[in-house]
């Protein structure tokens, strides 16, 4: 039962939204039927239809709607291979080998919606609530960055304690805390959906990106899923979200399904019209896609129960074909999976990952516990430390970045967009990688994976100095400045 004062603050949003609802001029841009209409007139595509699509594939230009069904639709093992060798070669060709690492930050888990497959749902009783108060956000910021960590994406529940101000309060909190050498250089956030009003107040404390997922585009399943009568029951407000974050000038978007709820043939044409609209009206398609999968979580039957479980082997095709049909779009990858196959996982496309992470409310303060059920949203597949990943990463040939120059450089959004198209992704953001990756082996490695890390690096600036002698020349000087000392160093 929500509280008084709890109710007062849903309806009044209701109210608001009922309002957006009846005024705003955007339409509906998903059409469930299309979208079944193309699935089933490309369920069967031909060899040579599949290895057209490919080729243009590997233009970099994109995929429309028809071409990414029939990827979807093959069938032939040998063909699945040619999908996931193509959806590599764009991750290099547009990303480099460079991977970067992030960690969520939990602030509040109290909620007033009751989405049926989160544990967080207002109506959950196994699941204790909490909201940090400020010192204890502190604290959970000193273990972040006492580990490394420079990226956050914080996570809040729809609430009226963790209302935009507080929003605000604490992203404030999170800048402004340093630790020694360390600091958390980039917020990202993910939250319900705003006004455009409230959109504005974060662009104006500098946010990274905003992040709704939709977690399913199919709208009777949405319905089924957002009870009516709470926040999340209108499907358009929350479509419209990022349109109406972009309208505020936050230019770096992100968008996601949580698979498991629906079809997942389905959700990625869903995934692609989203980013397709976004590009229309703004000229720039979302910063990054996420493809959370359904996890287990407390009390919570039907996130083990659903019809619609994505089985490992379609979680490799979703993100391989995601990769074909928007090569420069970020595609992010969580500890919600495990770790023998998030190595599967990421070199089918991926850009971005987050480690060592906890995400019960508080949870970098209890370390130690890699679980705390009675306070998770749902349950994390992996739980290995920020260290023992990037020993991993570099064991497979990978650059771990930490950086956020685009960001403070003014690359994001349209100019991000150009500069992502130009190639030059590699050319910059592999040398600040290299550059935030030094920082993280002078100041947070073990002794081993500093020695590996260091051979890493080593082999990528003999690699850059036969191509790009000068480029080489000026990241070693660099380098050798933060070896005397110097530290936030970027090109
Ligand atoms: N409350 C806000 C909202 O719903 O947009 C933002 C935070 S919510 C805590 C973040 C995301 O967690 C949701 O968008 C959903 O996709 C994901 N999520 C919820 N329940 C989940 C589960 N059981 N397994 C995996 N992901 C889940
Ligand atoms: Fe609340 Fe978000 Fe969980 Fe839904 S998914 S119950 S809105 S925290």
């Amino acid at each position: 039962m929500l509280t008084p004062e709890e109710r007062a603050w849903r309806d009044k949003r209701l109210t608001q939204i009922a309002a957006y609802e009846t005024a705003e001029k955007r339409r509906d841009f998903i059409d469930d039927e299309k979208i079944w209409d193309i699935l089933r007139r490309k369920s069967n595509p031909t060899r040579q239809e599949v290895e057209e699509v490919l080729s243009k594939a590997r233009e970099l230009r994109g995929l429309t709607p028809e071409e990414t069904a029939a990827l979807l639709n093959v069938g032939d093992a040998d063909l699945w291979e040619a999908i996931f060798e193509t959806a590599l070669w764009i991750k290099r060709e547009v990303y480099g080998n460079r991977i970067v690492l992030f960690a969520p930050l939990y602030i509040s888990s109290k909620c007033v919606n009751n989405c049926v497959y989160c544990g967080f749902r207002h109506s959950n009783e196994a699941v204790t609530e909490k909201t940090l108060a400020m010192d204890e956000l502190e604290r959970e910021i000193k273990i972040l960055t006492s580990k490394g960590h420079k990226r956050l994406i914080v996570v809040y529940g729809e609430h009226p304690v963790s209302d935009v101000d507080f929003m605000c309060r604490t992203i404030e909190k999170i800048y402004a805390t340093k630790n020694g050498r360390g600091e958390i250089r980039r917020v990202n956030v993910n939250a319900a959906p705003l006004t455009v009003e409230e959109y504005r107040r974060l662009k104006e404390i500098g946010i990274g990106t905003y992040q709704v997922f939709q977690e399913t585009y199919h709208h009777e399943t949405y319905r089924k899923m957002h009870p009516a009568n709470t926040l999340k029951s209108s499907y358009l407000w929350r479509l419209l979200a990022l349109h109406r974050a972009q309208e505020a000038g936050i230019d770096d978007v992100a968008i996601g399904v949580l698979f498991g709820l629906y079809d997942w043939r389905f959700e990625v044409l869903g995934l692609l019209y989203h980013a397709m609209d976004l590009e229309r009206e703004f000229g720039i398609g979302p910063h990054t896609i996420s493809f959370p999968r359904l996890e287990p979580a407390v009390n919570t039957p039907f996130t083990t129960q659903s019809p619609y479980l994505v089985a490992d082997e379609d979680l490799k095709k979703i993100i391989a074909v995601l990769r074909c049909a928007v090569p420069y779009t970020g595609m992010i990858l969580t500890c919600r999976e495990r770790p023998e196959l998030r190595r599967e996982l990421i070199p089918l496309g991926v850009s971005q990952v987050d480690a060592g992470s906890r995400i019960a409310v508080g949870g970098y303060a209890e370390m130690e516990r890699e679980r705390i059920p009675e306070r998770e949203q749902f349950q994390l597949g992996d739980t290995r430390s920020l260290d023992e990943f990037i020993y991993e990463l570099c064991q497979n040939g990978y650059i771990p970045s930490f950086c956020t120059a685009g960001y403070r450089a003014g690359r994001t959004g349209c100019h991000f967009m150009s500069f992502a198209k130009k190639g030059l992704v590699k050319n910059f953001c592999v040398p600040n990688a290299v550059l935030t990756f030094k920082e993280y082996l002078l100041d947070y490695a073990t002794p081993v994976t500093r020695e590996l890390g260091e051979q890493t690096i080593d082999r990528y600036l003999a690699e850059l100095g036969r191509h790009m002698p000068q480029r080489a020349e000026t990241l070693q000087a660099m380098l050798a400045r933060m070896e005397a000392g110097e530290r936030d160093l970027y090109i």
